[in-house]
C-alpha cells in the first residue's frame, strides 16, 4: 500500500516557515498584506477566497478583501489594481479567477497589470519567463506546492522520470519546469497524446493535472511510482455509496470531490500518493502563504 502524502501535514511544515519568516519581516516593521480582488458572487470563488483569508489570519499576514459588484467594468478593476500596485503597503495581489462573463475576454489584460513583484499567483508573463529561464521568481502556487511537498517528503527528483498530464499555464507548464530544473527528465501528456498509458507507466513521478474524474487508473501506474493528483472534480455519490454511508449514520450528501486517480485501486501499487480532497489543495493555499512573504522579500530586495 502506498503511502500517503497528506496534504496538512506538508502545509503545516510549509506554514510554520511562513510563521518564522512573518515574525522576522514584522519585528523590522514590516506588515505582509496580501489584497484579494472578488468580481461578482461566484459561489465556489468565495469559498476560496475564504480559505486565503483563514490561512493568512492563521499565520499573521494582513488580508485586505475587495468585494467588487458582477457587473464591475475592465476599466473599473485596471484602476483598482493601480490602486494596489502603488501602495507600498500591499505585498501580495490575487484577482480570484474566474471573471464574470462581460469581462471575461479581458482577463489576461487584467492579470497582467499586476505588478510582477506582487504578483502572488505567478501568472505574468515576466515571472513565467523568469520561471522558464531558471531566474528566482515567483511561481504558481499549486506546482510550486507539489514540488516542495516532493522535497519534504525526501522524494528523489534529480535522475527521475517525472511524466505530466495536463499542459495548463496553471498547472502542467510550470511544473514541467519546476521539475526540469531539478534535474528530472519530463514528459507533458495532453489530450492529443498517443498511448497515453505507455508513457505514464514509465513515470518515477506521476502528477495528474487533467480535470477527469479517475482517469488514472491503476494499469497506467508503474508500481513504487510516486503519485500527485491535482484533479478537483465533483461527482455524484453511487445510490450504494449513499446507502452505505446512511448504514454508518452518517448523513451524506449527493456529491463529493474526487481527484483525477482512482484513488482506491492505485494506492494498491504506488509508493505514495496524494489523496483528494486533503491533497495538493491544501498545498496550494500554504505555498500562496508562502508567495506573499517572498513578494514581501522581493519588493524589499528591489528598493535597496
Ligand atoms: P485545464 O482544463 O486548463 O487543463 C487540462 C489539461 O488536461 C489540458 O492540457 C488538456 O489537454 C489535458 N487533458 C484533458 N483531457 C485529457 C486526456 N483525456 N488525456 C490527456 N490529457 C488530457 O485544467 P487545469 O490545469 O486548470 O486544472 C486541472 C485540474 O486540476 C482540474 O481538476 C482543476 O480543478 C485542478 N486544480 C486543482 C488545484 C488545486 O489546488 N488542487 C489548482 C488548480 C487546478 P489539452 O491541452 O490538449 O486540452
Amino acid at each position: 500500500m502506498a503511502k500517503i502524502l497528506e496534504g496538512k501535514f506538508f502545509s503545516n511544515l510549509m506554514k510554520d516557515e511562513s510563521k518564522k519568516k512573518i515574525e522576522e519581516l514584522k519585528s523590522h516593521g514590516i506588515e505582509p498584506a496580501l489584497a484579494v480582488i472578488l468580481v461578482g458572487e461566484d459561489p465556489a470563488s468565495q469559498v476560496y477566497v475564504r480559505n486565503k483569508h483563514l490561512a493568512c489570519e492563521e499565520l499573521g499576514i494582513k488580508s485586505i478583501e475587495i468585494k467588487l459588484p458582477t457587473e464591475t467594468s475592465k476599466e473599473e478593476l485596471l484602476a483598482k489594481i493601480d490602486q494596489l500596485n502603488s501602495d507600498s503597503n500591499v505585498h501580495g495581489i490575487l484577482v480570484q479567477l474566474p471573471l464574470p462573463k462581460a469581462i471575461k475576454s479581458h482577463e489576461e489584460e487584467i492579470l497582467n497589470r499586476i505588478d510582477p513583484l506582487k504578483d502572488v499567483d505567478g501568472f505574468h508573463p515576466m515571472n513565467v519567463g523568469n520561471l522558464v529561464i531558471g531566474k528566482p521568481t515567483l511561481i504558481p502556487c499549486t506546482p510550486a506546492g507539489c514540488i516542495k511537498m516532493l522535497e519534504l517528503a525526501g522524494i528523489e527528483i534529480d535522475g527521475a522520470r517525472a511524466v505530466i498530464i495536463g499542459r495548463s499555464n496553471i498547472v502542467g507548464k510550470p511544473m514541467f519546469h519546476l521539475l526540469m530544473a531539478r534535474h528530472a527528465t519530463v514528459t507533458i501528456c495532453h489530450s492529443h497524446t498517443q498511448n497515453l498509458a505507455d508513457i505514464t507507466r514509465q513515470a518515477d513521478i506521476l502528477v495528474a493535472a487533467m480535470g477527469k474524474p479517475r482517469f488514472v487508473t491503476a494499469d497506467m501506474v508503474k508500481p513504487s511510482a510516486t503519485i500527485i493528483d491535482v484533479g478537483i472534480n465533483r461527482v455524484e455519490r453511487s445510490a450504494d455509496e449513499i446507502e452505505k454511508l446512511k448504514s454508518e449514520g452518517k448523513n451524506p450528501k449527493p456529491t463529493k470531490l474526487v481527484g483525477d486517480v482512482d484513488f482506491e485501486n492505485v494506492e494498491k501499487i504506488a509508493g505514495a500518493i496524494t489523496p483528494v480532497p486533503g491533497g495538493v489543495g491544501l498545498l496550494t493555499v500554504a505555498m500562496l502563504m508562502q508567495n506573499v512573504v517572498r513578494a514581501c522579500e522581493l519588493q524589499i530586495e528591489n528598493r535597496i
